[in-house]
């Protein structure tokens, strides 16, 4: 069996639905699991009535809902005729009223908790299955749709649960049965807690859902269908000469996604590995086209591609009582530990340690416990730029190229992973863009 995850820019409407309707039926006799996002912009939708809803501005909330609920109901009107589309239009109007109520609710109690928000969110997810499976079993295709809550199952951490593998593999187990000739259509980024109360799996989550199913079904292959020709060498929205990469490692693509390529959620390539799935990346646009394929393994090495993350802070402690010392840097991290911060990057020297958050929620209080220890700062507004490939340090100049073309951008920190798969520099947040470009018209 497969699984083939189709993203929010790739069921936006009625001829794109069709289109990867194409695309699925093309490959009928694998068995394909079907995983999809909401359509279009539609989670960015439910974020905005959110907002709107605590701060009591109950009137945009609903003229929002609204919208929601005409795109959904104009795509299923242009497309789906006579009972199917009956039944199709009375699921969108029942899911429509359940948003309304959530979203009253919270605009009495002018509040949203993570437990709510991610009911909120689900239903992107929910609406465009409905359509989708529908569009399918009028098109004549034998088609099951599965609510993914039935079996990704998930711990109680809402917004970003972590999944209970032992769970997910019984109930799917006993739940998703694909087979040659049949379309099994289900949610990506929702799932579930164990006594049923809905959980997602954080922004982007998709990519996430669609190798988890594969890895408890042991697919032969993920595909992820998006909107760009697969894993390119940078951004193609911000650089330009991007290219798509013919093959990627696991740990390439894994410390990718982490620093910053959207292109797949970060969480995503973990359970391929667990069964050694190959993932491949697609563009719904151009199927003909071959995409990249990541893989356990890739004989190449050299610069593979060049990411960015924005809005990275960076904190600092400088202490005399650091040097010749032990013991010091168990307890700076103590104290990233108590406040639930992670530490991406750290670079140190005899009397001074620095390191990258992407959270500073707590940095005030992280701040004023380092003050016990020596001179502690933070700096914002900064950005890891990371360049990936296999054996870097292999090459002897590769280091030379990367300074010799930062162009005067001051590098604030330098982290040399211990992976022999990636160099990251942390830059300021305002010379990203330029940086990465002038990085990749070094590198490629
Ligand atoms: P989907 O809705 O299909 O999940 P996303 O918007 O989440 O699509 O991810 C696809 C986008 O990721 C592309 O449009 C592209 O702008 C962005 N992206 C960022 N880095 C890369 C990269 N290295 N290669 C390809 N796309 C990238
Ligand atoms: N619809 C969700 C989001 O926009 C999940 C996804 O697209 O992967 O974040
Ligand atoms: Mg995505």
């Amino acid at each position: 069996m497969i699984v083939l995850k189709f993203g929010g820019t790739s069921v936006e409407n009625c001829e794109k639905i069709d289109r990867v309707l194409d695309i699925a039926n093309s490959q009928i006799d694998r068995a394909p699991v079907l995983v999809f996002s909401a359509m279009g912009k539609t989670t960015n939708k439910i974020e905005d009535i959110i907002e709107h809803a605590v701060i009591g501005d109950r009137d945009k909330a609903n003229i929002l809902v609204d919208q929601i609920k005409e795109m959904h109901l104009k795509t299923a009107g242009e497309f789906l005729s006579g009972g199917i589309l009956a039944s199709t239009q009375a699921d969108i109007n029942d899911l429509i009223s359940q948003l309304s109520s959530l979203v009253k609710g919270l605009s009495l109690l002018h509040e949203c908790s993570p437990r709510s928000r991610d009911a909120l969110l689900s239903f992107g997810e929910l609406l465009s299955t409905r359509i989708i499976a529908s569009r399918a079993m009028e098109r004549g295709i034998k088609t099951e749709l599965i609510d993914a809550r039935s079996f990704l199952i998930t711990d109680e951490n809402f917004n970003a649960a972590i999944p209970l593998l032992d769970k997910i593999d019984e109930a799917i187990g006993e739940k998703v049965f694909p087979e040659p000739l049949k379309l099994i259509v289900t949610q990506g980024f929702i799932s579930s807690t164990e006594n049923g109360v809905t959980t997602t799996l954080g922004r982007g989550g998709s990519d996430y859902s669609s190798t988890l199913i594969g890895s408890s079904l042991s697919a032969q292959e993920v595909q992820i269908w998006t909107d760009v020709d697969g894993i390119m060498t940078s951004d193609p929205r911000y650089v330009k000469g991007a290219k798509t990469i013919n093959s990627i490692t696991y740990s390439e693509a894994g410390e990718l996604a982490f620093f910053g390529a959207k292109v797949v959620h970060p969480a995503t390539i973990q359970p391929a590995v667990r069964q050694q799935i190959p993932v491949l990346v697609k563009n719904t646009l151009n199927p003909e086209g071959p995409g990249t394929s990541i893989l356990p393994v890739v004989d190449d090495r050299g610069v593979k591609a060049i990411t960015g993350k924005r809005d990275i802070t960076v904190v600092s402690i400088t202490s005399s009582k650091m040097l010749n010392a032990y013991g010091f840097l168990k307890n700076i991290f103590t104290i990233f530990d108590r406040y639930k911060t992670p530490v991406d990057l750290i670079s140190t020297s005899e009397v001074s340690v620095s390191m990258t958050i992407e959270n500073p929620e707590h940095v005030d209080n992280i701040v004023r416990e380092l003050e016990e220890m020596g001179t502690a700062s933070v700096e914002y507004k900064k950005a890891i730029i990371c360049l990936v490939g296999q054996e870097l340090w292999k090459d002897s100049v590769f280091v030379s190229r990367v300074f010799g073309s930062l162009n005067g951008t001051p590098i604030r920190m330098i982290s040399l992973g211990a992976s022999d798969t990636n160099l990251s520099i942390v830059v300021p947040e305002n010379k990203l863009n330029e940086t990465i470009q002038s990085l990749h018209d070094e590198f490629f």
